[in-house]
């Protein structure tokens, strides 16, 4: 375990675990509502159509959200002092860099759920993965996530990897207030080896490096924990989703990037320290 009790902010954690809630309003906005999240798995899986669409083609029978929060999820547990902590030294990193830029920096807002739930991007599920909605600058995470990746496709779910994972997020809202993500969206190729999508997430990658460069020199970070991150990274590539789904691997679908892009991307963030260096647009 990192020491995570020795960081003192908090970010702002909304727990509705256990909540139910989040219909699909899909019709016609499908298209739409998968550009509009930037989920931490790739997997253009051929055939059988992306993670993200197949969670979007999902039925879900919840719909609607109770208020009542069940008793083992009410009070901040350990998990959602973790995410607040993980959050919260997230926000004391990235609102240093915005400063010494002379930019302003907000906080974005971290959402526990469980299964579904409703986001300003319309709906978010477990299946979609830990992801980002630049709509409401709000980050969506299930903690069962990680079981599964860790089943599904190897690597470590542990403390340090699921900090990774949140911090991955924390990138994608910085790239939102710096307009990196409009810019983006504005290129030609969305999928792929080199474009715009894949550009996002390695420096999503190398914004969490950034973090976590940040943890190392506060002594948070123990002997060897950094190598959870690396192997978060690894199991995430597109490649080794494709081939451990698939058999085989498909460069045109890529929407993250390869296992070796994403640990190197992320290696750059965390031995530079240095917002200059994620430059992933450069090619
Ligand atoms: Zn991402």
């Amino acid at each position: 375990m990192a020491l995570w009790d020795k960081i003192g902010s908090r970010g702002d954690v909304e727990d509705r675990r256990g909540m139910g809630g989040g219909t699909m309003a899909l019709s016609g906005v499908g298209g739409l509502v998968v550009f509009l999240l930037f989920a931490f798995l790739g997997g253009g899986t051929g055939d059988s159509g992306s993670i993200l669409e197949q969670a979007l083609n999902q039925t879900v029978t919840q719909s609607s959200q109770s208020t009542e929060q069940p008793a083992e999820f009410q009070g901040a547990d350990k998990y959602e002092m973790f995410t607040s902590k993980v959050l919260g030294s997230n926000n004391d990193t990235w609102s240093g860099i915005f400063a010494v830029q002379g930019r302003d920096y907000t906080a974005p807002k971290l959402v526990l759920f469980r299964q579904a739930t409703q986001s300003g991007c319309g709906y978010a599920s477990t299946a979609v993965g830990p992801h980002y909605c630049p709509a409401d600058q709000t980050i969506y995470l299930d903690e069962t996530f990680f079981d599964e990746l860790q089943k599904r496709f190897g690597g470590s779910s542990g403390d340090v990897a699921q900090a990774y994972v949140i911090a991955h997020e924390a990138g994608h809202h910085v790239q939102n207030l710096l307009g990196t993500m409009d810019e983006a969206d504005a290129g030609a190729s969305q999928t792929g080896e080199g474009s715009a999508s894949v550009a996002l997430e390695l420096q999503a990658d190398c914004y969490a490096g950034i973090w976590m460069h940040s943890l190392s020199a506060e002594g948070i970070l123990q002997s060897g924990e950094i190598e959870q991150a690396l192997s978060a990274a690894a199991a995430v590539g597109d490649d080794h989703i494709q081939k451990t789904e698939t058999g085989a691997t498909n460069p045109e679908t890529w929407t993250h990037g390869s296992s070796a892009e994403r640990t190197k991307w992320f290696k750059v963030g965390y031995s530079t320290g240095k917002l200059t260096s994620c430059d992933t647009f450069a090619g």
